[in-house]
């Protein structure tokens, strides 16, 4: 048997989602910029709906979704379109002048000459698609944007604390994700949200993996931007969105791509419609789900269930682990499992018919000790006996159970 355990990498398409999906290669195929007859009508009826399910997903109001080609583009845009908004802003303004526009009366401080204008705090461990546009920026820019790598703790958390003592007179932005892609660990962002929000610095959170994951409620978390991804959710790939708030504050940033003045003039270029309807009713899916499973309680839901049984087994099965998933504050389905002395790529070998993803990236042929979970604290050696394992929507009692046995075979006789 060979069974995929790999969901944080991606999903497959739920049958249900590509069933709704069809019809919009086929049949509605019109181009929703076209306003003129009935072919873009339909289209564009559809990617509203596709809108408003997004939106109810995540509790906002659906003129506060813009579709994208996924998570990447989305983290891109949120940072690249608010520097370069606050940029073409700043000229008009005396350095002063800018930083007194944004901060409260109690905060101003008068700045130094040689201050950044823009400082941005973020983590050690963000996804390369919110570390990459930072440091082209900061390259692109030099003094006048700086950035700060904060620091995660064990199990990746960064706490209000650190962001706090972090912040100068100059902290316009923080990027920070929701949930961790490699150790499944949920950030604090409640309450980093309340403090940003009363701090006037905006926040931006790469959510990809937790939408439709765990319940987010954005009317009453005040974070100012999200990015997620369709293929996360069971979606389709090559689509996604950003949250970009309308009230209170007004977000404004700038585009990135400029043309034919879709999605309000804010990101140019035709909208893949099937995939936007893909991903509408992927998140209904998500909406009725995580309804059904909050009734139950979180934790009692089937797939965290099947994550404790997996993760008691395991512990019967295979030699000491540690995990680096916060053990209170996680994805109902992910694991991140480190087995000190046990290096991954042969455990790996020996288990080649289950699809999990090893802490280690292949960099110029050698393979090296994940980034993330050195930043966590990790010896080189121990981030290269790490592995990934995330369950998904149809995963079974009996399935777990086959990894544990696959997981005793491997270790026996080591
Ligand atoms: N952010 C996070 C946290 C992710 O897990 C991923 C996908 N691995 C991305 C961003 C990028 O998503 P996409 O590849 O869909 O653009």
């Amino acid at each position: 048997m060979k069974l995929y355990l790999d969901y944080q990498a991606t999903t497959p398409v739920d049958p249900r989602v590509l069933e709704k999906m069809l019809p919009y290669f086929t049949q509605v195929f019109g181009n929703p910029s076209s306003q003129d007859h009935s072919w873009g009508w339909a289209a564009s009826r559809a990617v509203e709906k596709a809108r408003t399910q997004v939106g109810h997903l995540l509790n906002a109001h659906p003129s506060e979704i813009f579709f994208t080609s996924g998570a990447t583009e989305s983290n891109n845009w949120a940072i690249i379109g608010l520097i370069r908004r606050w940029l073409r802003e700043a000229p008009e303004l005396s350095d002063s002048e800018l930083s007194a526009s944004r901060l409260s009366e109690h905060q101003y401080s008068p700045p130094a000459l040689n201050r950044p204008l823009i400082h941005v705090l973020t983590s050690e461990i963000e996804h390369k698609s919110v570390l990459a546009p930072l440091t082209y920026l900061q390259e692109e820019l030099g003094s006048r944007l700086s950035v700060t790598f904060l620091k995660p703790n064990r199990w990746g958390q960064v706490t209000l604390d650190q962001i706090r003592e972090a912040k100068t007179s100059a902290t316009r932005l923080l990027s920070l994700h929701w949930a961790h892609n490699e150790l499944g660990t949920i950030q604090a962002i409640s309450e980093i949200a309340e403090w940003t929000h009363q701090n006037k610095i905006y926040f931006h959170s790469d959510a990809t993996q937790a939408v439709g994951k765990i319940p987010m409620d954005l009317s009453q978390v005040p974070v100012d931007l999200i990015s997620f991804a369709s293929h996360k959710l069971y979606g389709p790939k090559g689509v996604g969105g950003l949250f970009i708030r309308q009230k209170n504050p007004r977000v404004s940033l700038d585009p990135l791509t400029f043309g034919g003045g879709q999605e309000r003039t804010l990101r140019a270029g035709t909208l893949n419609v099937p995939g936007i309807v893909g991903l509408g009713e992927a998140c209904e899916i998500s909406t009725a789900e995580m309804r059904q499973h909050s009734e139950l309680g979180q934790r009692s839901s089937p797939i965290y269930k099947l994550r404790s049984r997996l993760l008691e087994g395991l512990k019967r099965v295979s030699p000491p682990f540690h995990l680096n998933s916060h053990p209170e504050h996680h994805l109902p389905h992910a694991l991140s499992l480190t087995f000190p002395g046990h290096p991954m790529a042969e455990i790996l070998a020996e288990t080649s018919h289950l699809g999990m993803s090893a802490g280690s990236a292949c960099g110029s042929g050698e393979m090296s000790g994940s980034p993330v979970l050195r930043a966590i604290g990790l010896s080189e050696p121990d981030a290269k006996s790490t592995i990934r394992l995330s369950l998904g929507r149809w995963t079974t009692e009996a399935e777990v159970d086959f990894v544990i046995e696959s997981f005793a075979k491997a270790f026996s006789g080591r």
